[in-house]
């Protein structure tokens, strides 16, 4: 049984449509979607207030559980100074406190520990600080730790979860467009991601589930970090 946050469109929307290609059952978490399939379960939730998570009712979760925390958001692209008001709040929420609560939620149901998997959808804007992204290189950033934390906690306790920080790469998705929007006078790195783009060089969202799924497949080495660039 796999959960997946954030179906309405790009990698999200992309994980689901391959896993129910596969005949995999999905519970698919959100805002909207748009699928319609007797694998599929819906259940509405805004990640922005994370007190939703906690009403959410799950069916019964049977067998192995894979939790894939993909719902992200990139923030205001400008530097923190010359925001008019500072928003951290709405990236941190969306992009680390509700996957946390939803891990902490989905994984208390759980009744063999070393049945279960977590994916979270990190980015290489973990790892690099990149001017006008304060916010969403932070949320990544802390997203990494608590995700290698987790991780390590359980092993103390002696469950083995499969658990990966994921960087999917460059996925030509919303955010992408989003990205390519912004004001080139508050973003220097602007150029370097409509050259991607030029130069076709990003995955397709159907690629990179491809992919993610593909490191699912493989064997668990303990390697929580993982980048999809590096999956072919
Ligand atoms: P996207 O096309 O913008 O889609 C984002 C998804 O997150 C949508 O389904 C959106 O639902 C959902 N979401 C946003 N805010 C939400 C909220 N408050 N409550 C519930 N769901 C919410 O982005 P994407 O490119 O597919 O990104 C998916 C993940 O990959 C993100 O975690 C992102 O940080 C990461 N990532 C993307 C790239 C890239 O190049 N695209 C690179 C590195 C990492 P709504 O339709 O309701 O807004």
């Amino acid at each position: 049984m796999y959960i997946v946050t954030g179906v309405s469109r790009g990698l999200g929307k992309a994980i689901v449509e391959e896993l129910l290609g596969l005949n995999k059952a999905v519970i698919g978490i959100g805002r909207s979607h748009n699928f319609d399939n007797p694998n599929f379960t819906f259940l509405e939730c805004d990640f922005s207030n994370p007190n939703s998570i906690n009403k959410l009712v799950f069916p019964k979760l049977v067998g192995h559980v894979t939790l894939i925390n993909n719902a992200g958001v990139l923030g205001e692209i400008k530097r923190m100074s010359d925001q008019s008001s500072l928003d951290l709040d709405q990236v941190l929420t969306v992009n680390v406190l509700s996957p946390t609560s939803l891990l902490h939620s989905v994984y208390s149901k759980v009744e063999n520990k070393n049945n279960f998997t977590l994916v979270n959808i990190s980015s290489g804007a973990a790892n690099r600080a990149i001017p006008s992204w304060a916010a969403y290189c932070a949320s990544k950033a802390a997203l990494n730790m608590l995700t290698e934390t987790f991780y390590l906690e359980e092993l103390e306790k002696e469950n083995h979860p499969i658990v990966y920080a994921v960087a999917p790469g460059v996925i030509d998705t919303d955010m992408q467009l989003e990205i390519r929007s912004a004001d080139e006078v508050n973003f220097s790195s602007l150029e370097n991601f409509k050259e991607l783009k030029d130069a076709d060089k990003l995955f397709s969202p159907r690629e990179a589930s491809k992919r993610l799924i593909k490191l699912l497949d493989m064997p668990f080495t303990g390697q929580v970090h993982q980048d999809l660039r590096g999956v072919d």
